[in-house]
């Protein structure tokens, strides 16, 4: 038996032994969990007990955002050893299945994913993961950096579904942490300018803090005015939609430029309109995201090269004997908190 943060039932958290399987396969490997960040899907089954069609059932241990030590490797692994520190990517799909093959693996119907029922996750000591899943951190990436890897990968797929041309200027809608990260990785990616819009100012003063990034209120004023006064009018070249607010995806066409890209990354928890005639008077491309896939690599390299510094986005560290407290901070959602991460002891 090992210690976990399992969510018994909506609203219930233990810290307490649980049965997980720990059975190392030949292309696994054991690892030390050091940090796991608390996500919003973790929070919210905490709360609502539910994510669409995904309902716990039973007790489920939460987490899914990882890094880590390797304590023991299989015997087909090849790609890393016993000491390595690694992040984790925390949806294993079928390799052979034809989403799979065709490299769309984060939309293999059959993928399991960390903390997604009847899945568990990783607040634990130790677990085993693949070895094809798990990614080796250079010495300058710490163990909080790495287990921001899985919500900035998010962000990185969103760039990279809005094919960014150098010197793009793009719009964020929505500064919560996903649309935090994917301002950031558009900056990478090439953005002169990322104009991020939100309703709540202490997210977009902590944002409003990194070069490249400005912010508009929109209780204050429109973003379609900010942004046609950045663009004389004309409009952004790629707009990211990450706050899943009905009004925001409703006024989208507004802030895209003619022949411009409309990512969606939010999810709208209920269906909600959208002004279909408003994209095709522009002929709006429209990209949508799902998690992520073939990312981990990519991300860690702009994090290891100093192009990305996620850390002004960890808001609180808080030990693991405490994750229960983090987890209720997190259902507090103070405006000033990002990321709250867990760590383990080290021993
Ligand atoms: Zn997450």
């Amino acid at each position: 038996m090992v210690t976990a943060l399992v969510l018994e039932e909506k609203g219930k958290l233990s810290l307490r032994d649980f049965p997980l399987d720990q059975s190392l396969g030949p292309a696994d490997v054991r690892i030390a969990i050091r940090t796991v960040g608390v996500c919003g899907s973790d929070v919210h089954y905490y709360t609502h007990g539910k994510i669409g069609p995904f309902v716990v059932k039973e007790p489920m241990v939460l987490g899914h955002e990882a890094a880590g030590v390797v304590l023991e490797t299989g015997s087909d692994v090849r790609n890393l050893k016993v000491g390595d520190r690694v992040c984790m990517e925390p949806g294993i799909p079928d390799p052979t299945s034809r989403a799979s093959k065709l490299g769309i693996y984060n939309v293999d119907p059959a993928v399991r994913f960390w903390a997604t029922p009847p899945v568990h996750g990783c607040l634990t000591p130790e677990v085993i993961h693949p070895a094809a899943f798990t990614y080796r951190l250079p010495d300058q990436v710490s163990f909080a950096d790495g287990a921001m890897v899985e919500p900035f990968a998010i962000g990185m797929q969103s760039a990279l579904r809005a094919r960014i041309q150098p010197g793009d200027i793009a719009v964020v809608t929505g500064a919560g942490p996903i649309g935090m990260m994917t301002a950031l990785a558009a900056l990478a990616g090439g953005c002169a300018k990322v104009i991020v819009a939100d309703l709540a100012q202490p997210k977009l003063d902590i944002i409003g803090a990194y070069a490249g990034i400005e912010t508009v209120n929109i209780r204050q004023r429109p973003a379609a005015e900010v942004v046609a006064e950045a663009t004389n009018g004309w409009g952004a070249d790629v707009v990211f939609e990450c706050s899943g607010a009905a009004p925001a995806i409703l006024g989208l066409p507004a802030l895209a430029r003619p022949g411009g890209a409309l990512v969606l990354v939010g999810m709208p928890v209920e269906p909600v309109p959208v002004d279909i005639v408003g994209m095709q008077a522009k002929e709006l491309r429209v990209e949508t995201v799902f998690r992520y896939a073939n990312i981990y690599d990519r991300a860690i390299a702009l994090i290891a090269a100093g192009k990305v510094d996620l850390k002004p986005l960890i808001s609180a560290t808080v030990p693991f004997a405490d994750s229960i407290a983090a987890f209720d901070r997190a259902v507090e959602a103070r405006e000033t908190d990002v990321k709250i991460q867990i760590s383990m002891p080290a021993d």
